[in-house]
């Protein structure tokens, strides 16, 4: 039996058509049911449904034996007790710092970063030399400079609009973001056969969108 770990929304229908062409096919519509796990057409598969944040969790501990995590989220829980074998190349974004683009740096005080990646930020000034707060929020982090809760934020970009429309701009790329297959280091061994042809198919997914 393999278990493979999937977020509702984005990712999930992002990777659907990639498992299809793996010829894995969920019998249940996870935004119609209330299931949490999902049987699919091979009886050798289930689809576990989970926050997308839980998933390296899962993962890791074994119990999903795969899952597909944004690289957002596998920078931020920290991926050493997992493999990480393919790039999916879907729900693509930009990890940027943001804030008002006319504002000046605090002149004293530490920069105050506002974010639900509380690690990744925390890395990413202190390797520019800069000490900054981080102030851990678990969503709308747009909000934070606009009532003085922060001098800028630390989110995924993808059109801009959401920043835009809250008169805020991004200002340093951080990272280019896609979902990645990972995989249980354990089931990489004692389910080698299922788990490698599954990686296989699903590289080969990925390759033939050129
Ligand atoms: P946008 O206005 O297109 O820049 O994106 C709006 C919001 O959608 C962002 O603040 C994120 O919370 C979310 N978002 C966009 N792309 C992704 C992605 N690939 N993965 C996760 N969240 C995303």
């Amino acid at each position: 039996m393999l278990k493979i770990a999937l977020s509702k929304g984005r990712i999930f229908d992002e990777t659907l058509p990639l498992l299809a062409q793996a010829g894995i096919v969920p019998l249940d519509n996870p935004e119609k049911s209330r299931k949490l796990i999902l049987d699919t057409n091979d009886p050798e598969v289930k689809l576990v449904i989970i926050r997308a944040t839980d998933v390296p969790t899962y993962v890791e501990y074994g119990a999903a034996d795969l899952g597909v995590a944004g690289k957002d989220v596998l920078m931020e829980y920290g991926s050493e007790g997992l493999y990480e074998p393919v790039d999916l190349k879907i729900a693509q974004c930009r990890l940027m710092t943001a804030g008002f683009v006319d504002k000046p740096a605090p002149t004293h005080g530490r920069l105050r970063i506002a974010t639900k990646y509380v690690n990744t930020a925390q890395r990413f000034f202190a390797e520019k030399g800069i000490q900054v707060e981080v102030i851990k929020l678990y969503g709308s982090m747009e909000l934070a400079p606009l009532v003085g809760l922060a001098d800028c934020i630390v989110d995924v970009v993808d059109t801009g609009n959401t920043l835009r429309a809250n008169g805020l701009a991004p200002l340093e790329h951080i990272a280019h973001i896609s979902s990645r297959l990972v995989v249980n280091k354990a089931a990489m061994k004692m389910k080698h056969a299922q788990v490698k042809l599954l990686i296989q198919q699903l590289q080969a997914a990925v390759d033939s969108r050129g």
